[in-house]
């Protein structure tokens, strides 16, 4: 009889549920992981709430664990049975136009069907064990405290939003938001060499941000944001502004902060999806570039890893608490309070 492992999934708005289902056993070319723990997402956070996907959904994609089976046919230098690992659990096609480029986090079939096998929907984070290819597997140092490992996705997709932007040493950027991802893009930004401004409307994330190592902050409804990003850059504007916010308003604002040559990454997606009003002959006379950033890539991933493993990026203070799946309804509505950051479950 196949072995058992305990999942937690979500069936309806706030309602999850522990569920016993069979353990995935691994191929001989895939990897065993047991979960340690995963950290509750705004996507998971939405389904919570809402109810709203093809249920049982089974959420989790923060997800940090070791290593318990490697098998007959895994060949890698990087990791063994024992080791904490960080893993990425994004679906990657490697045939597709952008996998063959390099660029993965595109891949026409991210996200689809991670948790079949188990006759449910969603990434599958929330469980005690997951089967996973080694290339979707990174070594956490030992003295890295265990909760930290679940930062490594965030942090990747914020890596992969940076590397858009080829920030210069003494750059002006800007930061939309001061969630998980303000801060992140914050931390990164000043790690690059940047002067960084924060436009954030509460008080205790500004503060924050400031020990974090800010710059400035500011709320935008006591400054008009535009006019005192240009005050602040000698009129010219930002070199980089990154929207974290899903407002389409302020998407159209951090358009307007940025300077000539600027670029502008709309990292968040944006509620409503209503388009915003774009100046073609503002960008035909500033060569701005606007882009956007959707998920990790592999090389931003290895670079999370890198920055969380060597301390160049301490997560301590993005890190709210830590519950047992029992009492995963606390979990979640603690998660969904304006005033923390992450929280994580344990397996
Ligand atoms: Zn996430
Ligand atoms: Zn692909």
């Amino acid at each position: 009889m196949a072995e058992k492992m305990k999942v937690l999934a979500i069936t309806g708005a706030k309602s999850p549920v522990i569920m016993e289902v069979d353990r995935p056993q691994p191929g001989p070319k895939e990897v065993l992981v047991k979960i340690d723990g995963t950290a509750i997402c705004t996507w998971e956070q939405r389904v919570y709430v809402t109810g709203k996907f093809k249920m049982p959904f089974l959420g989790g994609h923060e997800v940090v664990g070791h290593v318990v089976e490697m098998g007959s046919k895994v060949r890698t230098r990087e990791f063994k049975v024992g080791d904490r690992v960080a893993v990425s659990v994004i679906n990657t096609c490697g045939t597709c136009y952008y996998c063959r480029r390099g660029e993965e986090n595109l891949c026409v079939d991210s996200y689809a069907n991670l948790s079949e096998d188990l006759g449910m929907n969603g990434p599958g984070g929330f469980a005690e064990y997951k089967v996973v290819p080694p290339e979707k597997l990174w070594k956490l140092n030992d003295d890295l405290p265990w909760e930290y490992g679940t930062f490594s996705e965030p942090l990747a997709c914020v890596c992969n939003s940076v590397r858009k932007t080829d920030i210069k040493l003494g750059d002006d950027v800007v930061v939309i938001g001061g969630g998980i991802m303000g801060m992140f893009h914050m931390m990164v930004a000043k790690l690059s060499g940047a002067r960084v401004i924060m436009s954030e409307i509460d008080e205790a994330r500004r503060k924050l941000a400031e020990e974090l190592g800010c710059d400035i902050t500011f709320s935008p409804k006591e400054k008009d944001a535009v006019a005192y990003v240009k005050e602040l850059t000698g009129g010219r504007g930002a070199d980089v502004v990154f929207d974290t916010t899903v407002l389409p308003a302020v998407a159209a604002q951090a358009i307007d902060m940025a300077g000539k040559m600027g670029r502008v990454v709309m990292y968040s997606s944006v509620i409503p999806a209503d388009p915003i009003p774009l100046d073609a002959n503002a960008l035909h006379g500033s060569e701005k570039v606007i882009t956007g950033s959707v998920s990790p890539s592999i090389q931003s991933f290895d670079t999370a890893v890198r920055l969380l493993n060597k301390g160049l990026i301490n997560p301590q203070k993005l890190l709210h608490g830590v519950f047992s799946k029992e009492d995963a309804v606390e979990a979640f509505e603690t998660s969904i309070r304006p005033d923390t950051y992450r929280v994580i479950i344990k397996f």
